[in-house]
């Protein structure tokens, strides 16, 4: 390969990059550059084109202003900008990375105390988006399946007489406290029960819900 030529086919395998990743990238790689430059007093020049092209591709992360920048940038992209661009691809090293942390970073909130959040209206909580954790011991359990009817899932309520809890979506089975299982800690649910606010939404009960 020239080392200013792109590979062959090189816009039909740019077309499944994932343009996001590769731009938080790049702009990293700029970052860097012109850190390190001023660390030695010393600026970074690039071409008026490229330079065009970038700010064009950092506003728009598209198919389209990533060829136009790529080729506008001919004595760095088939040495340094294309790599970005293909490890941001499908099975690159980014893209990789990037799904397994979707897959794993979660942000877990304890549901409001305001009443009117605790209603089943708040429903679908399972093992996967919801937790217990012991503010006494900091240990943690991800919600277990109804231990009455094997119910997965679970949704916000009230007991009979009107304490908020976490119940059953199938039988209704739950309760307003939870004990800790590694330290015996009683505490009320909604001071213990944690959701992932990236994948259930909890939101409070309207007059007409
Ligand atoms: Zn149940
Ligand atoms: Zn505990």
């Amino acid at each position: 390969m020239n080392a200013r030529e792109l590979p062959a086919g090189w816009t039909s395998l740019l077309r499944h990059c994932d343009f996001n990743i590769a731009c938080r990238e790049l702009r990293n790689l700029f970052e860097i550059g012109n850190k390190e430059a001023a660390a030695h007093g010393e600026v970074i020049y690039y071409r008026a084109e490229l330079v065009k092209g970038w700010r064009r591709f950092a506003e728009d992360p598209t198919f389209n202003t990533a060829v136009a920048f790529l080729e506008g940038a001919p004595d760095y992209a088939p040495g340094l900008f294309w790599g970005y661009f293909i490890e941001c691809c499908p099975g690159g090293r980014w893209a990789f990375y990037d799904s397994l942390l979707k897959g794993r970073v979660a942000e877990w909130r304890l549901v409001p105390a305001e009443q009117k959040y605790w209603h089943p209206i708040n429903g679908g909580f399972n093992s996967s988006n919801a937790k217990f954790m012991c503010s006494e011991c900091g240990s943690q359990y991800p919600l277990t399946r109804c231990s009455d009817c094997g119910g997965e899932n679970s949704q916000l309520g009230k007991t009979a007489v009107g304490l908020p809890g976490v119940f059953c979506e199938e039988c209704g089975m739950g309760a307003f406290s939870w004990r800790c299982p590694a330290c015996s800690a009683a505490h009320k649910t909604i001071f213990a029960f944690y959701y992932d606010i990236r994948s259930v939404q909890v939101r409070k009960k309207r007059f007409w819900d």
